[in-house]
């Protein structure tokens, strides 16, 4: 009888079992989020003056985004290159459709030639 305790005592859940891939938690992904955007924040700035820089954003921001599994911003992905990972801008090295047809927006890469196809959304674009 050398147990002095009476009872059952919980464990605290202080430890988190880590089995195969844990979920991230959420404001780990609130936070990648958030950096993403910046990077393509800094991708939209840099790209008149250094398209090249912004490339490599788009790559960090990529990075970011498959390190910690959290999935772009539909607005997001279409404002680069699947392909390339060219930071694209609309007029300048690449073409936007919409293709009524398909009920899709293509977007297509001056760079690589890459056409990304993105189905309509909530929001309706009438321009050409
Ligand atoms: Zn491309």
């Amino acid at each position: 009888m050398a147990s002095p305790e009476p009872g059952t005592r919980k464990p605290k859940p202080s430890k988190t079992k880590t089995r195969g891939s844990s979920p991230k938690p959420a404001w780990q992904r609130e936070m990648v989020m958030e950096r993403i955007r910046i990077l393509f924040n800094q991708a939209g700035e840099s790209f008149r003056d250094h398209p090249e820089r912004s490339r490599r954003y788009v790559e960090m921001a990529l990075r970011l985004s498959t390190r910690y599994n959290v999935r772009f911003p539909h607005e997001l992905k279409r404002s680069f290159c699947r392909k390339c990972h060219s930071f694209l801008v609309p007029g300048a090295n690449a073409k936007i459709r919409t293709s009524p047809s398909q009920r899709a927006v293509t977007l297509t890469c001056m760079e690589c030639g890459h056409v990304a196809r993105h189905p309509y959304r909530k929001e309706k674009k009438s321009d050409n």
